[in-house]
Protein backbone atom coordinates (compact mmCIF):
# COMPACT_ATOMS: atom_id res chain seq x y z
CA UNK A 1 0.00 0.00 0.00
CA UNK A 2 1.17 3.56 -0.51
CA UNK A 3 0.97 6.20 2.06
CA UNK A 4 0.49 9.93 0.73
CA UNK A 5 0.77 12.30 3.08
CA UNK A 6 -1.16 15.44 1.17
CA UNK A 7 -2.63 17.86 4.25
CA UNK A 8 -5.49 20.33 3.22
CA UNK A 9 -3.71 23.89 3.42
CA UNK A 10 -3.70 25.25 7.04
CA UNK A 11 -6.90 27.63 7.77
CA UNK A 12 -9.06 25.93 5.07
CA UNK A 13 -12.57 25.12 6.44
CA UNK A 14 -11.87 21.63 6.54
CA UNK A 15 -8.85 22.28 8.19
CA UNK A 16 -8.98 24.79 11.12
CA UNK A 17 -5.76 23.71 12.60
CA UNK A 18 -6.95 22.71 16.25
CA UNK A 19 -5.10 20.64 18.10
CA UNK A 20 -6.30 17.42 19.44
CA UNK A 21 -7.54 17.56 23.23
CA UNK A 22 -6.27 13.65 23.26
CA UNK A 23 -7.13 10.70 21.19
CA UNK A 24 -9.90 8.76 22.98
CA UNK A 25 -11.07 6.51 20.27
CA UNK A 26 -10.51 5.89 16.50
CA UNK A 27 -13.79 6.46 14.46
CA UNK A 28 -14.46 4.59 11.34
CA UNK A 29 -16.71 6.11 8.40
CA UNK A 30 -17.31 4.95 5.06
CA UNK A 31 -16.92 7.21 1.69
CA UNK A 32 -20.44 6.07 0.28
CA UNK A 33 -19.13 6.94 -3.03
CA UNK A 34 -19.56 4.56 -5.44
CA UNK A 35 -18.05 5.72 -8.46
CA UNK A 36 -14.61 4.13 -9.27
CA UNK A 37 -12.73 7.41 -9.70
CA UNK A 38 -13.94 8.25 -6.03
CA UNK A 39 -10.79 7.06 -4.69
CA UNK A 40 -8.18 8.34 -1.50
CA UNK A 41 -7.08 11.37 -4.10
CA UNK A 42 -10.13 12.06 -5.10
CA UNK A 43 -11.28 12.31 -1.57
CA UNK A 44 -8.31 14.68 -0.49
CA UNK A 45 -8.76 16.92 -3.87
CA UNK A 46 -12.34 17.31 -2.58
CA UNK A 47 -11.79 18.19 0.85
CA UNK A 48 -9.33 20.64 -0.25
CA UNK A 49 -12.14 22.20 -2.46
CA UNK A 50 -12.40 25.99 -3.32
CA UNK A 51 -14.30 27.92 -1.31
CA UNK A 52 -15.44 31.68 -0.45
CA UNK A 53 -15.29 33.98 2.34
CA UNK A 54 -17.59 36.86 3.28
CA UNK A 55 -17.57 38.68 6.28
CA UNK A 56 -20.98 39.17 7.87
CA UNK A 57 -20.80 42.18 10.00
CA UNK A 58 -24.02 41.39 11.87
CA UNK A 59 -22.04 38.12 13.39
CA UNK A 60 -18.55 39.85 13.23
CA UNK A 61 -17.46 36.75 11.03
CA UNK A 62 -16.86 35.52 8.01
CA UNK A 63 -19.61 32.95 6.85
CA UNK A 64 -18.12 30.40 4.22
CA UNK A 65 -19.89 29.24 1.31
CA UNK A 66 -19.09 26.76 -1.70
CA UNK A 67 -18.18 28.51 -4.95
CA UNK A 68 -21.10 27.69 -5.97
CA UNK A 69 -22.61 30.31 -3.18
CA UNK A 70 -24.25 27.60 -1.09
CA UNK A 71 -23.12 27.36 2.80
CA UNK A 72 -20.39 25.47 2.69
CA UNK A 73 -20.09 21.75 3.82
CA UNK A 74 -17.75 20.97 6.42
CA UNK A 75 -16.52 17.29 6.46
CA UNK A 76 -12.93 15.61 6.39
CA UNK A 77 -11.24 12.40 8.04
CA UNK A 78 -7.14 12.18 9.07
CA UNK A 79 -7.22 9.71 6.45
CA UNK A 80 -8.80 8.52 3.16
CA UNK A 81 -8.14 4.48 2.37
CA UNK A 82 -8.38 2.83 -0.87
CA UNK A 83 -7.74 -0.56 -2.15
CA UNK A 84 -4.48 0.53 -2.99
CA UNK A 85 -3.69 2.89 -0.95
CA UNK A 86 -3.92 5.85 1.65
CA UNK A 87 -4.07 9.52 1.82
CA UNK A 88 -3.29 11.58 5.07
CA UNK A 89 -4.83 14.97 4.79
CA UNK A 90 -4.75 16.53 8.55
CA UNK A 91 -1.46 16.21 11.02
CA UNK A 92 -2.85 13.22 13.31
CA UNK A 93 -2.58 15.68 15.95
CA UNK A 94 -5.74 17.49 14.79
CA UNK A 95 -9.15 17.97 14.47
CA UNK A 96 -11.09 17.27 11.50
CA UNK A 97 -14.68 17.57 11.28
CA UNK A 98 -15.34 13.80 11.15
CA UNK A 99 -17.87 12.75 13.36
CA UNK A 100 -19.53 16.07 15.50
CA UNK A 101 -22.67 16.02 12.66
CA UNK A 102 -23.84 19.57 14.37
CA UNK A 103 -22.06 22.91 14.78
CA UNK A 104 -21.55 24.38 18.35
CA UNK A 105 -23.32 24.72 20.47
CA UNK A 106 -25.46 21.33 20.33
CA UNK A 107 -22.85 19.40 20.45
CA UNK A 108 -21.61 20.95 23.91
CA UNK A 109 -23.21 19.86 27.16
CA UNK A 110 -26.39 18.41 25.50
CA UNK A 111 -28.31 16.01 27.72
CA UNK A 112 -27.66 12.31 28.18
CA UNK A 113 -30.56 11.22 25.69
CA UNK A 114 -30.39 8.85 23.24
CA UNK A 115 -30.42 10.56 19.75
CA UNK A 116 -30.13 14.20 21.12
CA UNK A 117 -29.49 16.68 18.74
CA UNK A 118 -28.11 13.88 16.58
CA UNK A 119 -26.49 12.66 18.98
CA UNK A 120 -26.19 9.00 21.21
CA UNK A 121 -25.37 8.51 24.57
CA UNK A 122 -21.80 7.38 23.54
CA UNK A 123 -21.07 10.46 22.14
CA UNK A 124 -21.80 12.21 25.58
CA UNK A 125 -20.12 9.91 28.01
CA UNK A 126 -17.07 9.25 25.81
CA UNK A 127 -16.62 12.89 24.66
CA UNK A 128 -18.65 15.32 26.07
CA UNK A 129 -20.07 15.68 22.84
CA UNK A 130 -17.28 17.45 21.39
CA UNK A 131 -16.70 14.05 19.41
CA UNK A 132 -14.13 15.85 16.99
CA UNK A 133 -11.79 16.46 19.74
CA UNK A 134 -11.26 13.03 20.79
CA UNK A 135 -10.87 11.11 17.61
CA UNK A 136 -9.26 9.98 14.97
CA UNK A 137 -11.05 9.53 11.91
CA UNK A 138 -10.73 7.01 9.27
CA UNK A 139 -12.29 6.99 5.73
CA UNK A 140 -12.85 3.87 4.07
CA UNK A 141 -13.26 4.38 -0.01
CA UNK A 142 -16.30 2.25 -1.11
CA UNK A 143 -15.40 3.30 -4.81
CA UNK A 144 -14.49 -0.45 -6.02
CA UNK A 145 -16.55 -2.56 -3.36
CA UNK A 146 -15.41 -5.79 -4.98
CA UNK A 147 -11.81 -4.88 -3.80
CA UNK A 148 -13.70 -3.89 -0.13
CA UNK A 149 -11.70 -6.69 1.72
CA UNK A 150 -8.39 -5.38 0.49
CA UNK A 151 -9.36 -1.71 1.74
CA UNK A 152 -9.90 -3.36 5.06
CA UNK A 153 -6.83 -4.94 4.74
CA UNK A 154 -5.08 -1.52 3.77
CA UNK A 155 -6.95 0.10 6.81
CA UNK A 156 -5.22 -2.52 9.58
CA UNK A 157 -1.83 -2.10 7.71
CA UNK A 158 -2.40 1.74 8.24
CA UNK A 159 -3.44 1.42 12.08
CA UNK A 160 -0.83 -0.59 13.07
CA UNK A 161 1.61 1.90 11.56
CA UNK A 162 0.14 5.47 12.24
CA UNK A 163 -3.05 5.55 14.79
CA UNK A 164 -1.72 2.15 16.96
CA UNK A 165 -3.45 1.73 20.86
CA UNK A 166 -5.83 -0.82 21.81
CA UNK A 167 -6.35 1.91 24.62
CA UNK A 168 -8.40 3.51 22.54
CA UNK A 169 -11.82 2.61 21.46
CA UNK A 170 -13.17 1.50 17.87
CA UNK A 171 -16.34 2.81 16.96
CA UNK A 172 -18.65 3.09 13.97
CA UNK A 173 -19.72 6.87 12.81
CA UNK A 174 -23.28 5.13 13.46
CA UNK A 175 -22.15 4.68 16.98
CA UNK A 176 -22.16 8.31 17.98
CA UNK A 177 -24.82 9.73 15.85
CA UNK A 178 -26.73 7.16 14.14
CA UNK A 179 -25.84 8.08 10.82
CA UNK A 180 -25.43 5.19 8.58
CA UNK A 181 -21.56 4.94 8.20
CA UNK A 182 -19.65 2.98 7.42
CA UNK A 183 -22.72 1.64 5.56
CA UNK A 184 -21.26 -2.00 5.07
CA UNK A 185 -21.11 -2.12 8.80
CA UNK A 186 -24.20 -1.25 9.82
CA UNK A 187 -27.36 -3.66 9.17
CA UNK A 188 -30.59 -2.55 11.03
CA UNK A 189 -32.76 -4.98 9.50
CA UNK A 190 -30.83 -7.52 12.55
CA UNK A 191 -31.49 -6.84 16.15
CA UNK A 192 -27.23 -7.80 16.88
CA UNK A 193 -24.30 -5.43 16.46
CA UNK A 194 -23.59 -5.92 12.74
CA UNK A 195 -21.44 -9.13 12.11
CA UNK A 196 -19.41 -7.41 10.03
CA UNK A 197 -18.18 -4.57 11.74
CA UNK A 198 -17.53 -7.39 14.62
CA UNK A 199 -15.37 -9.52 12.34
CA UNK A 200 -13.34 -6.55 11.12
CA UNK A 201 -12.99 -4.61 14.61
CA UNK A 202 -11.89 -8.47 16.02
CA UNK A 203 -9.18 -8.58 13.33
CA UNK A 204 -8.16 -4.82 13.57
CA UNK A 205 -7.90 -5.46 17.65
CA UNK A 206 -5.99 -8.74 17.79
CA UNK A 207 -3.58 -7.06 14.57
CA UNK A 208 -2.88 -4.49 17.53
CA UNK A 209 -2.12 -6.59 20.38
ZN1 LIG B 1 -19.04 8.88 8.64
Amino acid sequence: MVINEKFIELGHPNRPGIKLKRVIARIWHGTANFNLSATDEMHEKYMGRKFKKIWNSKTNRYDIFEVNGKPFVFGGAHVYIDKDSATITAPLDEVVWGCGDRQMPYQIHTPNIEGYKGQRKLAYTLFNNMNNSYTWNIELCMNDMNNWDKVLDNAIEFVKIYMPGLDKYDLRHYDLTNKICPSPFVNLKIKEVDPRWVEFRNRLRSALS
